[in-house]
């Protein structure tokens, strides 16, 4: 069973509530119990002091009492929950209350011992007569038996108060949940809304609708990450869709061209329009070869771009492998007319070297590719602490602003006429970036059109041998 963040923040509120309610009733429940029972034992006590010393006075210096003011003090007395018997001296009866009224001692009795079980109802307690001497002077004259229910009793308006406290406090106990309840329910609502806005406008996207952005603004945290979370990723979501569609339709233009080409070439041969002779045979050989060079590097750009790209890592000098393919290169570059200058020292890395020297090959043959004639390349490799810096720099056209976010997508030419003199197919940059990337390196390229190009490849250096 699945809830709601509302449902569950606003039943979390109301619980923390009604446990701190709890709570507060029972702490204050136990403390209330001692302080109080000792309030009441305390004031039974003083209640008989002064029973004793109003008794007291009644005896006369003539030795008789005042048997008038006796019984006002004894009804009184019962009146008030105690029992009182007066003996003289010698132990006979002056006053007795279960005398005067019985059937009223037995209702006090029984009144007192009900008070004390509705409060605490597993207290065992008992009608008890304690005996108090009477003195005069300091010869004892009588006795006072005071009767009560112990070992103590609570009066009405003791239990009333008790009562009456904790009515007080489950009133603010129901009133603290509700209240709890209610804001807890607000402040989910304000929390679960935008998330819910947020979870509306994510399902839109996950739908397909990649051009819509979760716009809700929020001043909590997580859900500003999240809305921006979301729209990284719809954004992304977006430029593959873009790309995927692209790719599409350039695999199918890419391919279309060429196989045209071919086929009409067959055809007029097999009519007999054209004489199947070597420089038409060649040309047909050219377009094969130029499908089946794309075909490859599809190949090996799916190769390179799958999770599963194994890197053959050794250590070895950069400067050294890059030096080797300038010389290779050079001739190249002579026919063309374009100088090659290369500038290096000594620098060591951790890196797989065939893979390497494919994305320095692939970056030094755009060079020679779109730099005019009677143009410059330099390559240079630089080592700072942590990483090993190979920069290829051209003079030739530059890469419209526009296109630079796109050269390393595939097939993606910032020559749009796509003319097939370059000869490139776009997978070029797209296979460097998945070898640099593999290295967990960085490839960023400074253009400006008329001015030049320049690639500089990073390779960190904490992903050595220790790896
Ligand atoms: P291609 O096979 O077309 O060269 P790449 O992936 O190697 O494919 O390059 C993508 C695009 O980037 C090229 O079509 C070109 O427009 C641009 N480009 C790459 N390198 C350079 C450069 N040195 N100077 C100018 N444009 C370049």
């Amino acid at each position: 069973m699945k809830y709601s963040l509302r449902v569950k923040l606003s039943f979390s509120y109301a619980l923390v509530a009604l446990i701190s309610v709890v709570l507060i009733m029972a702490i204050t429940n136990l403390f209330l119990d001692k302080y109080f029972r000792e309030y009441v034992r305390h004031n039974q006590e003083q209640k008989n002091n002064d029973v004793i010393s109003s008794i007291s006075h009644q005896y006369q210096d003539n030795g008789k009492w005042n048997m008038e003011m006796i019984e006002t003090i004894g009804v009184r007395a019962l009146e008030n929950g105690l029992i009182i018997k007066v003996k003289d001296k010698d132990g006979n009866a002056i006053w007795d209350a279960t005398v005067h009224n019985n059937g009223m001692c037995q209702r006090i009795i029984e009144h007192m011992a009900q008070n004390v079980s509705s409060r605490y109802p597993h207290m065992k307690g008992t009608y008890t007569e304690i005996p108090y001497a009477i003195n005069s002077g300091f010869a004892k004259v009588g006795e006072i038996q005071i009767g009560s229910y112990g070992p103590y009793y609570l009066s009405d308006n003791d239990l009333a108060f008790i009562n009456t406290l904790n009515k007080l406090l489950i009133g603010i106990g129901i009133f603290t949940m509700l209240f709890s309840l209610v804001l807890g329910s607000i402040i989910a609502r304000r929390l679960s809304s935008p998330i819910s806005r947020v979870i509306r406008s994510a399902q839109s996207i996950a739908k397909g609708y990649f051009s819509d952005r979760v716009l809700e603004r929020s001043n909590t945290k997580e859900i500003c990450q999240l809305t921006s979370t979301i729209n990284n990723l719809a954004g992304t979501l977006e430029k593959q869709e873009v790309l995927r569609k692209r790719i599409g339709a350039d695999v199918a233009h890419e391919l279309r061209t060429p196989l045209a080409t071919l086929q009409s070439h067959m055809e007029a041969m097999i009519d007999g329009i054209w004489k199947p002779d070597a420089e038409r045979l060649k040309s047909c050989h050219e377009e094969i070869i130029r499908i089946n060079k794309m075909v490859g590097d599809l190949e090996k750009l799916a190769r390179y771009e799958s999770e599963s790209l194994v890197l053959n890592k050794t250590s070895f000098d950069i400067s050294e492998l890059i030096y080797r393919i300038v010389l290779n290169f050079e001739p190249e570059f002579k026919n063309k007319d374009i100088k090659l200058a290369f500038n290096g020292e000594s620098e060591e890395v951790f890196a797989d070297k065939d893979k390497i020297s494919q994305v320095v090959i692939n970056l030094v043959s755009n060079a020679l590719k779109y730099t005019p004639e009677g143009g410059v390349v330099n390559i240079s490799v630089k080592g700072a602490e942590d990483i090993t810096e190979i920069s290829v720099k051209d003079n030739g056209p530059g890469i419209p602003e526009e296109d630079l976010p796109f050269i390393f997508e595939r097939f993606y030419r910032a020559d749009k006429s796509r003319n097939r003199l370059t000869g490139g197919s776009g997978i070029g940059l797209t296979i460097v970036k998945a070898i640099t990337e593999a290295h967990k390196g960085r490839i960023e390229v400074q253009s400006r059109v008329d001015y030049g190009t320049e690639f500089i490849l990073s390779l960190p250096k904490e992903t050595n041998q220790d790896e």
